[in-house]
């Protein structure tokens, strides 16, 4: 992941960044705008509206603009906001014609905020939108392709090899949308992607599990590593299996 820091001139702390900030969340947004992460962030530094933002993403590359450790003004909800005042903010490039390169921006970003996420020791709660602060339909590529579908981005990124939940015979466990899934009678790989290219396990032949959504024609499925209380959840490439 290539990340330049292109520093905010300090004498413009004053208009883009005024206050001291322990960041508690991290702000989604969309350009709505065909250009560069670079191209946003020299823009935004370089003009004489308070307008700001921390982070900005495009298809290859990671730009920050404003210091995690000051505020910048992103989220409409006024100078006391909590989005203005407790979110880093992240845009995302490309979003106005949303080819190719936005859904790969829209990648290398989950993978940055997961990154964020984990060395904050921050679940994907603490990713919010836009739309969670004003009014605005931000970030609005994303909205329209599907929030979840997002967040599931940046929970692969997290942690996708063991994700422990309550035993399923617990009453008030987590598995409540969890739907039945049996696999067939060959062994089915599991993958760490909906693109097939990272295995990570197996299901045996006839072996159930549970299905927890469908993402890209790939049904997700946690299940039980053998013969212990911990699970795993995956992608396979059989949906006949989903009951
Ligand atoms: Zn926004």
């Amino acid at each position: 992941m290539q990340i330049t820091n292109v520093k905010c001139p300090s004498g413009k702390y004053g208009l883009k960044c005024p206050y001291e900030m322990v960041a508690e969340e991290i702000a989604v947004h969309n350009t709505a705008n065909d250009a560069s992460a670079m191209s946003e962030v020299s823009y935004m530094l370089g003009n004489n509206s308070s307008t700001s933002f921390h982070v900005a993403v495009d298809d290859y590359r990671v730009v920050t603009g404003i210091p995690f450790n000051r505020n910048a003004f992103h989220a409409g909800d006024g100078r006391n906001g909590r989005g203005n005042r407790k979110a880093i903010s992240i845009e995302i490039c490309y979003s106005k014609s949303g080819d190719e390169r936005f859904n790969e921006a829209e990648d290398l970003a989950a993978s940055y905020i997961a990154m964020l996420l984990k060395e904050r020791n921050w679940g994907v709660d603490k990713v919010k939108k836009h739309q969670d602060y004003s009014k605005k339909y931000c970030p609005h590529r994303t909205l329209d392709l599907g929030w979840e579908r997002f967040l599931n981005k940046i929970r692969r990124h997290l942690d996708y090899q063991a994700i422990p939940v309550q035993d399923n015979n617990n009453e008030g466990g987590s598995l409540e949308m969890a739907k039945k899934y049996v696999n067939g009678s060959t062994p089915e790989p599991v993958f760490a992607d909906t693109g097939l290219s990272k295995k990570i396990g197996a299901l045996d032949p006839r072996e159930t599990a549970e299905y927890l959504s469908i993402d890209n024609d790939r049904p997700l499925v946690r299940y039980k590593v053998n013969g212990t209380n911990t699970y795993k959840c995956g992608y396979v490439r059989w949906k006949g299996g989903c009951k």
